[in-house]
């Protein structure tokens, strides 16, 4: 039987890849709905190939444009607009799996509405766990929905975890999440606060969007994965380590407790995540390379207690620091990152100037521990609004 899945944010860096394995499996997989913000162009391509029965376009004029083209072309398929839109194809009754691939909190409320109504949710949208924490984990449970990481790290803790998730505690002593170390890793430090758009977006071992590609030079990749983390595994902070590992051969490890580390290996392709998502607990092929031992020289690590790395990735203590505070600061870092790396693409503040915006805005805002998703947004948005103007204030500076 073919499983029926919906890919969110399908033109995108993960949205693409997924349908590249899924493409590899045409038994496997038939496509119900692909989702799109306003790459017109990207998204005719994908239903010419897939025949998805839905599209969703959240910006209204892209969804007119797609609509007229696929009329002309013979296509039948519905398109919507409007991020309610997301939230139907997310819950379909029709609809086994859902890829969150959307960027930022956006995807929030459609993972929520996959969550309660017991999907397959494959988690690419880091941003949504940590805005959405215990609401959004309480909703997986409550809608027995099967929640399962494609971060790679976090895949590959699963994949070194036991499969039973209740012997993990009593297992576990802890995480280790590895880092790239990103594009600035060997820059001068006086350098790296006037790094360019092209400079912080070119990663050393990954090809992403530019979103996640800014946080990696920032850090702040690892800040969300390490509270994504924290919910994903229900792992204490304090038991979660993060090291660099510049090669990006073993994507995470899982220490247990009598001192035996377990690891996940592979080259740098998301395909593999993704394709052990949609073919969990089972594998297929994925499309990506098997690494080669012969060639590979070396596997170095370095340790982020080192005073220089501190210096260089201010932003990885955030992840600690929202953390030990009450539910809803993780979601406010979320939506300080997400407006200061905005305004740092867009050309309005300066690299350096992203790590004064999350401080600033988590020094300026604490909000009450929220209890549903209408709470959510609503941190979310407040935080956005201080963030935006504490940007004012730096680009008056
Ligand atoms: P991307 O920018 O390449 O793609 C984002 C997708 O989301 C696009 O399809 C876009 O149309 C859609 N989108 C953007 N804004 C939207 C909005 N407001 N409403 C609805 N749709 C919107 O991003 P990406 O690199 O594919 O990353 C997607 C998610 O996966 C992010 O949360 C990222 O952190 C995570 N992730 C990505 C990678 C990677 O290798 N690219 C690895 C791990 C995790
Ligand atoms: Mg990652």
């Amino acid at each position: 039987m073919k499983q029926t899945i919906s890919i969110l944010g399908s033109t995108g860096s993960i949205g693409q890849s997924t349908l590249d394995v899924i493409a590899r499996h045409p038994e496997k997989f038939e496509v119900h709905a692909l989702t799109a913000n306003q790459d017109v162009a990207r998204m005719l391509e994908q239903c010419k190939r897939f025949k998805p029965r839905l599209v969703v376009m959240t910006q209204l004029a892209a969804a007119n444009q797609v609509r007229a083209q696929l009329q002309q072309a013979g296509l039948n398929t519905e398109v919507l607009s409007g991020t309610g839109s997301l939230d139907l194809v997310a819950s379909a009754p029709e609809v086994d799996v859902v890829m969150a691939a959307i960027v930022g909190s956006a995807g929030l409320s459609s993972c929520l509405a996959a969550a309660k109504t017991g999907k397959k949710l494959l988690l690419a949208n880091k941003e949504a766990l940590v805005v959405g924490g215990e609401v959004f984990m309480q909703a997986v449970q409550s809608g027995k929905a099967r929640l399962l990481p494609i971060d790679s790290e976090h895949s590959a803790i699963f994949q070194s975890l036991p499969e039973d998730p209740s012997t993990w505690s009593e297992r576990l002593d802890k995480i280790i999440l590895t880092a790239s170390g990103g594009p600035f890793r060997n820059w001068p430090l006086q350098d790296i606060a006037k790094a360019t758009v092209e400079q912080a977006c070119a990663h050393p071992t990954w090809v992403m969007g530019r979103k996640i590609s800014v946080d990696s030079a920032t850090m702040m990749n690892k800040a969300l994965e390490v509270i994504e983390a924290h919910y994903l595994f229900g792992v204490a902070p304090s038991k979660i380590e993060v090291v660099i590992h510049p090669q990006s051969v073993i994507h995470s490890m899982v220490q247990f407790k009598d001192a035996s580390v377990v690891a996940q290996l592979g080259t740098p392709d998301m395909r593999v995540p993704i394709a052990y998502g949609l073919s969990w607990p089972n594998r297929m092929e994925s499309g990506a390379k098997a690494l080669d031992f012969s060639s590979l020289s070396a596997m170095t690590f370095e340790s982020f207690e080192d005073p220089n790395h501190q210096a260089r990735y201010p932003g990885l203590a955030l992840a600690f620091k929202a953390l030990e505070h009450k539910a809803g600061m993780p979601g406010v870092l979320n939506a300080a990152n997400e407006e200061a790396v905005q305004a740092f693409l867009d050309g309005r503040i300066s690299f350096g100037q992203i790590h004064q915006v999350n401080v600033a805005t988590l020094e300026a805002y604490s909000p009450k521990a929220p209890v549903d998703l209408a709470d959510l947004m609503g941190i979310d948005q407040e935080a956005r609004r201080v963030a935006q103007s504490q940007i004012e204030v730096l680009k008056a500076c």
